[in-house]
């Protein structure tokens, strides 16, 4: 069994879409990003990576690299669970918290845990994905950006 642990942070930014654990979730405002800025899947990606000692996203799609220039996250998930599978891991779980004040995301949770589970090719029992205003405290309670956790297990 190996655990591990992910941590991103996304500014919020005008006249961006804004993509959440696969869910494209309607808002003024999206996260600013190289990618889609999703940053739920980018934090469950680093877990992933981390629990394997894979290193980081940042190691593996580099945001130098122009082919990652305002790609789907979902594409870089699937790329992080070939790559954990190939180190010879199984998922047994994830748990995941998103830091948000604004917008309400309670309507999208369990689409985003079968959208994850679908890449992940993991049943919908083995995600979690809950949400936390930071009670107006800090960048995300100031409505400037979102952070997101995640945990996972992996088994060899
Ligand atoms: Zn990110």
């Amino acid at each position: 069994m190996r655990i591990g642990f992910g941590y991103d942070v996304h500014r919020f930014a005008e006249g961006r879409e804004l993509w959440l654990g696969g869910i494209k979730i309607p808002h003024h405002k999206g996260l600013l990003g190289h990618s889609d800025a999703d940053v739920l899947i980018h934090s469950v990606c680093d877990a992933l990576l981390g629990a394997a000692s894979l290193g980081d996203i940042g190691k593996h799609f580099p945001d130098t690299d122009p082919g990652y220039k305002g790609i789907d996250s979902k594409i870089l998930l699937a790329e992080t669970r070939n790559l954990v599978a190939s180190a010879g891991y199984k998922i047994q779980n994830i748990d995941a918290t998103i830091a948000l004040q604004v917008p309400k995301i309670a309507p999208y949770i369990e689409m985003m845990q079968i959208t994850l589970s679908r890449i992940l090719e993991i049943e919908v029992g083995q995600i979690s994905v809950k949400a936390s205003t930071t009670e107006r405290l800090g960048f995300e309670g100031r409505e400037e950006g979102v952070s997101a956790y995640a945990v996972v297990l992996l088994e060899n």
